[in-house]
């Protein structure tokens, strides 16, 4: 290999690490009525990105339900997708990241719902509140009121349900909020591409 080409191989492998996707914010009739569905633009020309946890400003992050406490971890013997967070009936429930609301309605077990796209290619999902506050098409801040908590849908008392997805996928959201205190972590997140789903793995 002659030295342009392997510039260029390397070129390539450091915007495949380093730059980010560009997901896009207008959305299909489709992903304004469904949790669970992938990302345009997310993985186009690459198979992996990685999400800069320390290059989040504090200004661009908030604590979805401040004062909140962890009542149920993700995962578990129930397959849990979600970390659920308890709070008082009618709580504000507040954006983890800027973004646009993707989708925001009554989605069976889930009750009222809203889900974000980050244009850092992470979607946030809060679900069983009393009331949306927003729409699908909103531009959001990082720390804006998305809703009203409750125990609309499948809940058995006042909680906010809280999902991370990439590209459809629920993943453990302890990977980026710690819970012991509720700031985010630091370091790399590497979010791969594999097979029909997504790997997300702290670097
Ligand atoms: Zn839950």
């Amino acid at each position: 290999m002659d030295k342009k080409t392997i510039s260029t191989l390397l070129l390539g492998m450091f915007s495949m690490l380093c730059f980010a996707q560009s997901p896009s914010m207008t959305f299909s009739a489709f992903e304004t009525q469904h949790v669970r569905v992938q990302t345009p633009g997310l993985f186009d020309g690459i198979n992996k990105f990685v999400i800069h946890l320390d290059s989040i400003p504090s200004s661009d992050y908030c604590f979805p339900l401040p004062g909140g406490k962890v009542i149920s971890p993700y995962g578990g013997k129930r397959h849990h997708a979600g970390t659920d967070i308890k709070t008082r009936a009618n709580d504000t429930v507040r954006a983890v990241f800027s973004g646009v609301v993707r989708m925001a309605k009554p989605y069976s077990g889930y009750g009222n719902v809203v889900v974000i796209r980050h244009p850092n290619g992470l979607e946030s999902v809060y679900s069983h509140n009393s009331k949306n506050l927003v729409k699908s098409g909103d531009k959001v801040r990082a720390g804006q009121a998305l809703g009203l908590a409750g125990r609309t849908g499948r809940a058995t008392t006042e909680h906010v349900h809280f999902e991370f997805r990439v590209n459809g996928q629920a993943f453990n959201s302890n990977l980026i909020i710690n819970y012991d205190d509720n700031t985010l972590h630091h370091g790399d997140l590497v979010c791969s591409k594999s097979g029909n789903g997504v790997t997300i793995k702290r670097k």
